[in-house]
């Protein structure tokens, strides 16, 4: 039987009623014993870093997660990790930077529902976390939810209630789960080598998301305590000029201070286009200005947290260069 470890990290999943509102409070071993079919199919022991809501949850415990999977990397088969929902996608991307070339399956679930209650999400997302990380197919990082399989690069929860949470953006689930078992839509080449771990992420990252009349006092900030910005901006993309240039000359200011500017849309799915409009094309002559394309915002912020501390002048470069299918 395959050896998997759960690490478990609080979310809905684990929570129970509290005076002051949901909160974590079912211990691993407590929610194992709702799945017990999960014993019939792998070996499973578990660790419990943290305990928290994922609102909580930041750069800090990414690192904490990571290196949990370096430490007992050799000891298991995979890993499953139960995540609130709510910034379940940030620390997916973030553990497909931190966790490269993984041979082992490294599995984020969480649910809707808390796993006590009768008519919840959770079981069925645990029994089908702990089987996909069971299969000896499966490697790298995934969300298992509602029955899909998502890449961790692509996820994004895009419902707060419904059992169907999270889309994969931009990019085909890579399986389904039917009655326990993945049926493979995509089967991805099984990495060789060793593992590849990081340990560190620069939290200079500053997300910027346009609405119209955006001041560009907001500058005052970001010279001051951010490294690379994210632009949330309109459609393909582009920046305003609002007639008085404003917001462009800092910009390229910010620019000037060898910072890094990456652009992508507000848009759901189709990513940007920077070179379409004006509006955009006019930022490519101020300095290191990046654009998204199809990653998503999630991808996006915690690849550049990833790649600032070590990147230098391959910024660009690094950034532009796929890792898990996260830009095509
Ligand atoms: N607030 C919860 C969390 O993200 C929501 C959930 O798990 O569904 O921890």
């Amino acid at each position: 039987m395959k050896k998997i470890l759960l690490i478990a990290t609080g979310g809905t999943i684990a929570s129970k009623p509290t005076e002051r509102g949901l909160a974590p409070a079912i211990s691993p071993e407590e929610l194992l014993s709702y799945v017990p079919e999960i014993a019939e199919v792998c070996d499973v022991s578990s660790v419990e870093p943290f305990y928290l809501d994922s609102t909580d949850v930041c750069a800090e415990h990414w690192l904490a997660i990571a290196r949990i999977i370096e430490e007992n990397y050799q000891t298991f088969d995979g890993f499953v990790i139960t995540h609130g929902t709510d910034t379940m996608a940030y620390t997916a991307a973030a553990l497909s930077y931190l966790v490269r070339n993984s041979a082992k399956p490294v599995v984020l679930t969480g649910s809707q529902k808390s796993v006590y209650l009768r008519d919840t999400d959770a079981r069925k997302n645990l029994a089908d976390a702990f089987a996909f990380c069971a299969d000896g197919e499966a490697s790298g990082v995934h969300v298992v939810f509602d029955g899909n399989v998502i890449l961790g690069t692509r996820a994004k929860k895009t419902r707060t209630r419904s059992y169907n949470a999270f889309a994969s953006v931009d990019f085909p689930a890579i399986a389904i789960l039917r009655d326990g078992k993945p049926f493979y839509y995509i089967r991805e080449p099984k990495p060789q080598g060793a593992p590849l771990f990081s340990h560190a992420l620069d939290g200079g990252v500053f997300v910027l998301k346009l609405i119209p009349g955006q001041r560009a006092d907001i500058f005052d900030y970001l010279d001051e305590h951010c490294r690379a910005l994210v632009v949330e901006s309109f459609g393909s993309g582009g920046f305003p000029d609002y007639g008085d240039g404003a917001l462009l000359s800092r910009l390229q200011r910010f620019l000037g201070a060898g910072k890094t500017a990456v652009f992508t849309t507000q848009v759901e799915r189709e990513g940007s286009a920077l070179d379409n409009y004006e509006v955009g094309r006019r930022l490519r002559a101020m300095g290191r200005v990046l654009e998204a394309r199809s990653m998503t915002l999630e991808a996006t912020v915690a690849k550049l947290m990833w790649l600032l501390p070590f990147a230098g002048e391959r910024l660009e470069e690094l950034f532009y260069t796929p890792v898990m299918y996260d830009i095509l």
